[in-house]
């Protein structure tokens, strides 16, 4: 990836933004849509509408649309030491949080940086050994005395995990791959759009991990002709894993979905996004996702239903703080969906 495409995507990755507090990526999403959109429109539930019209006399309208949160927390509790008990927003697995620094997002505006104890092995009795933890379990310390604590943070502050964007051979790895490479997508796929007929909706939305709020209402505000998401799906091309079990690989290509546990794709756009694939010589894989949802969920099924489809980035120990992507893979998404909307108004959506 060149190297301004990269700072983005780390500036994307690295900033806070847990489901209902994704201010920093609403700022981020603006500053670089106004130079590419028509008209930039904002709702109710904070998702960001990035408008650019199309040349074609009454034109379809297309809605693309990748999430802006990340899986988070808020603080729950402040106990008499000054630990905090946290609320999760989206799902964990609790073994990947232990030993993990947070950022708490202060009312204040400064972030406090703080760490995800638990009692060491040492003094864990044979039962506790054996435990998996719990998200009960856990709790923050922010090395700060309980007056100091009370006097900066309060209950409901957002909390993200924090970690730096590093490359790691071939790929890179960060918190909030899922689903910042959208955010990165739609901008770039703006940046690079060439001739189109129909209308693009590019909306950065609010609150997927919680149940695919954002998408839902901005689709019932624009009423759609096609939707189109965006996100990261599993890459389980791992030695624990068996081949059948992979969903998708790294190197492989985009992905197209075909299903996840949220919908069905409308089976004509599987086969239009396969043939511009196929076309362009762009790499892809096709995609069935057992369990997990994206944003095409909630599109597809709001006013009057809107035919829609996922495009994948295929990604490694989705949400941890090691999301792993391969950038090629990355590239061939917003490749494909360019060609997409080039092509669109010419997509056979009828059954
Ligand atoms: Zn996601």
């Amino acid at each position: 990836m060149e190297e301004k495409s990269l700072q983005l995507l780390k500036r994307l990755c690295e900033a806070s933004g847990p489901p209902g507090f994704e201010d920093r990526i609403r700022d981020i999403y603006r500053e670089k849509m106004i130079p590419l959109a028509d008209e930039i429109e904002s709702d109710g539930i904070g998702n960001i509408i990035a408008i650019k019209k199309g040349k074609g006399s009454n034109p379809l309208k297309v809605m693309l649309a990748g999430h802006m949160d990340e899986i988070g927390f808020v603080v729950k509790y402040i106990d008499d030491k000054g630990f905090l008990r946290l609320q999760h927003l989206g799902g964990f697995d609790p073994k990947t949080l232990i030993a993990k620094r947070v950022r708490v997002m202060t009312r204040g505006g400064d972030d406090l940086i703080g760490v995800i104890g638990s009692k060491p092995i040492h003094i864990m009795n044979a039962e506790e050994r054996k435990r998996l933890p719990e998200l009960d379990d856990l709790f923050v310390d922010l090395g700060l005395s309980r007056e100091h604590v009370r006097e900066h943070v309060r209950v409901g502050d957002p909390v993200t995990l924090a970690q730096d964007f590093v490359q790691i051979g071939d790929f890179y790895s960060c918190k909030a791959m899922d689903n910042r490479v959208s955010i990165y997508t739609l901008i770039e796929t703006m940046r690079r759009l060439g001739h189109h007929d129909v209308d693009v909706y590019a909306v950065a939305t609010s609150q997927e991990e919680v149940g695919l709020r954002g998408a839902m209402t901005a689709a019932s505000r624009i009423k759609p002709d096609i939707g189109v998401a965006i996100d990261v799906t599993l890459a389980c091309d791992l030695p624990s894993a068996k081949p059948e079990e992979y969903v998708t690989t790294l190197r492989g290509g985009t992905g197209i979905k075909i299903l996840d546990s949220s919908f069905i794709a409308a089976p004509k756009l599987v086969d239009a996004f396969r043939d511009l694939a196929e076309r362009h010589e762009i790499p892809y894989q096709m995609e069935i996702l057992p369990r997990g949802g994206t944003d095409a969920g909630g599109i597809q099924r709001a006013g009057e239903a809107v035919p829609s489809i996922t495009l994948s980035v295929p990604t490694r120990y989705v949400h941890s703080v090691v999301e792993t992507i391969y950038g090629p893979d990355l590239e061939a998404t917003v490749e494909l969906l360019v060609r997409f909307i080039e092509t669109a108004h010419r997509v056979n959506l009828s059954y």
